[in-house]
Parts: C-alpha cells; structure tokens; sequence
C-alpha cells in the first residue's frame, strides 16, 4: 500500500468538503484577555478571541498564575511518576479534597483530562460490572462514547433530553441488570441544558446510577459555581459528576467526584488512571487556587450571564440567527461548511475578531455554525465591534437571516 496517497487523498477529501480544519496561530497576551497575537502570513495581528473556552477568564488570573509560579518553584516542572509510583504529590491531594467538598462528595479522582476522566470511567465500569446497561444521550461527548465502546457493556441511546425516551427504555430492559444512565448538563454545541431533576426522578425510579459531564458547567453555574448539579440542586442524587479543569478553571486537567468506594474502585481499576504520569503539581496548583476562587465569586458567574444574554439579544435584533441557548453559549447558525468557514476567515481577516467555525463531525452536516463564547471581560465596545462586523459578513455572503 502506497501509505503517504492514503493520507493525502483522505486529506484531500476534507479539504474537498470544506472541513478541512486550519488552527489559528495564537499567543495569548496574561493580563490583556481576550486579546491575542494572531500569527498569519508572516506577520503578527492583533485580535479579539471569542471562542474561548477559558470562559471566566481564569487562565491569567493573578491567583492563579502566582500558585503555579509558585509550585514551580518549590516543586520543579514534572510529577515524576504515576500516582502510584513516585507521582502524588501533595498539590493532588488537596486539589482532590477541593473537589470532593466542591461537589459534596465523599472523594473525588484527578485525570490528565476530562476526555481521559470520562474515557477511564465508563470503559472501567463497563468492563467490570457484569452485564452493565448504559443509557447514553443520543448528544454525548465523544470521550463517553469512546469509553463507553471500549467497555463491555450494552449502550442503548436515548433522544437527547428526551426524558420519556429514557424511561421507554429504561422500563423495557431487565429489572434485574445493573444500569447506568450518563449525559451532559450543558450541551456545548447548542447551549441547552438536561433537565438534570427529571433525569435523577426516572434513574432512581429503576434503580439506576447516574454520570454527569459538567465540563461546560464548571465554574459556572450555582451558587459556589461547581455546576449545573448544584444549581439545581441534585449534586447528592447524582452518583458521579465529571468535569475538567481545563475550561473556566482555566489550567487543565479532569476529574470525577462520586462516593469514596466509587472513586477508589476507579483508582485501583482504571487504565487511564494507573499508567499515565500525575499532572505536574503546579497544574493541580493552580486548578486549586482557581476553584478557590470561584467558590468565592458569584459575581463572576452574574457578569457571565449577563455578557451571554446581552449578546444574544443584540445578533437577535440584527436578524442574525442565534439557536435559542439557555446557557453562556451562543451559536449562531450557518448551515453550510464552506459559508462558515468563509465567514470565519472575514472575521479574521477583515474585522481582526477570531471565532472557529464549527464543522461537521463536531456538529452535524447542514449545522455548521460560529460558536460564540463571550466572557465577563468582553465589554460593551467589544460586542458593538462583534454585532457590526456580523451584520456585515451576513450581508456580504448572503447568509440566511432568523426571520427568512
Ligand atoms: C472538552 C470536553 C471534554 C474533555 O475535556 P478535556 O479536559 O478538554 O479533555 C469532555 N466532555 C465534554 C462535553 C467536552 O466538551
């Protein structure tokens, strides 16, 4: 096989379909957010990011940059092992303790990502409680699927959000088999959020455990800001919450917060868990001196909610098509790759306003979109800039508007 024609012609494929994907090449300015350099065709640009999903800004906080510069200090730059050999170091512990208490759980599991903490988790429990059905939202991420595929349990998709669907099925499986039912708070594509209650009302009706991804969540919702669970109350009737410490934590990193037994299972069990390296202990650090504070600032969460139903209400009145988000995300519809990747490119180019296009397989064909993610320090002259330049691009390739 001529392997390098493979490559290309698959290549050549993307391209073909407009989704090839181009990465921005970006240096973020601390302190300066969300401004960026931009470095394209040999020069250095000047540019407003709005697809952050740094959503609080946290990745440049003063706090958070001093505990880690700090840690470096003290600590040196790598973990120097697995948890198990060599690699816990005490930032880990404490950084777990925070979570736990963040999540009033009894324990929680620290992984290299949110992607490794869902993958690790469901394909452990898959493939080592007997004859496990998962219930899956047909919208989940791909670390669950992924997981959830290399684990041996039986996966039965329900319509996404779709509570009655879950109990259609829920009702028809065998009352005597062990199930787990596993979903998103915030969907990231579209901004809308589970009906969290509802879900927790029918698992523990037939006796179901319950996984929820809070990643979009985190930081971000309820009163201490954990997450769309505390927020509506349900953090205790969820057995595992799942997140990441690499959106509005701001650093990187995952997690999951359930019961000590559940996490220690993880612990001794999980692949992805037992043989990949610790985080560097200046990351868990600054996760740390993060949530802190977060957990102390729900103005921070006001002022986000705020930006985010500002800036739908100005693109609605211009006509410019904003899927109907009930969270801090704002998608605005395109519907066609090529559209949006040209109008991707006009912002950049011509407005110096940096927003990915989002294209198929994140999305699926025919909804292709800008994702718009604003934050507490995009201010009012920002979003006149954004508001403008869109009206313009809209106008320029001719994209459906809302109201046609
Ligand atoms: C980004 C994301 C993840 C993965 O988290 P990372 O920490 O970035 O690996 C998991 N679930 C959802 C829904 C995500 O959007």
């Amino acid at each position: 096989m001529n392997f390098e024609q493979f490559f290309a012609d698959r290549i050549a494929d993307l391209r073909r379909e407009g989704r090839y994907r181009i990465f921005a090449d970006l240096e973020r300015q601390a302190g300066a957010f969300p401004m960026a350099k931009n470095y394209r065709d040999g020069q250095v640009h000047d540019v407003t990011v709005w697809c952050s999903n740094d959503y609080l800004c946290m990745g440049q906080h003063p706090e958070v940059i001093r505990a880690m510069t700090e840690a470096v200090q003290t600590c040196g730059a790598g973990a120097g092992g697995t948890r198990n050999i060599s690699g816990t170091n005490h930032y880990h512990v404490l950084l777990e303790e925070e979570l736990a208490g963040w999540n009033r759980k009894e324990a929680a599991l620290l992984f290299n990502s949110g992607y490794v903490a869902n993958h690790t988790t469901l394909s452990t429990l898959g493939n080592t409680i007997p004859g496990l059905l998962i219930f899956s939202d047909a919208l989940n991420h791909n670390s669950m699927i992924e997981g959830m595929r290399h684990g041996k349990a039986h996966r039965h998709i329900w319509k996404h959000n779709d509570v009655a669907d879950l109990e259609r099925l829920l009702a028809a499986a065998d009352p005597a088999a062990p199930k787990l039912v596993a979903f998103e708070s915030v969907y990231s594509m579209d901004g809308d959020i589970a009906p969290l209650a509802a879900i927790c009302d029918v698992a523990e009706k037939y006796g179901a455990m319950t996984y929820c991804d809070e990643v979009h969540a985190v930081g971000m919702y309820g009163q201490e800001g954990s997450g769309v669970c505390e927020r509506d109350g349900v953090l205790e009737r969820v057995t595992i919450v799942q997140g990441t410490l690499a959106k509005a934590v701001g650093v990187v990193g995952g997690y999951i917060a359930a019961s000590h037994a559940l996490c220690d299972f993880v612990r001794s069990f999980g692949p992805g868990f037992i043989f990949s390296s610790a985080l560097p202990p200046a990351i868990a650090a600054g996760a740390l001196a993060s949530i802190r504070h977060l957990r102390r600032h729900n103005e921070l969460r006001l002022r986000h909610q705020e930006r985010a139903a500002t800036l739908k209400a100005r693109l609605t009145a211009e006509g410019i098509p904003v899927l109907p988000s009930v969270s801090h995300i704002v998608p605005v519809m395109v519907g066609d790759a090529a559209l949006c990747k040209q109008a991707s490119d006009d912002l950049l180019r011509r407005h110096n306003i940096y927003v990915q296009p989002i294209n198929y397989p994140t999305v699926p064909k025919g909804a292709e979109r800008l994702r718009i993610t604003p934050s507490p320090l995009h201010d009012d002259a920002m979003m006149d800039r954004l508001v403008a330049a869109l009206v313009d691009i809209w106008a320029n390739l001719g994209i459906r508007k809302a109201a046609e």
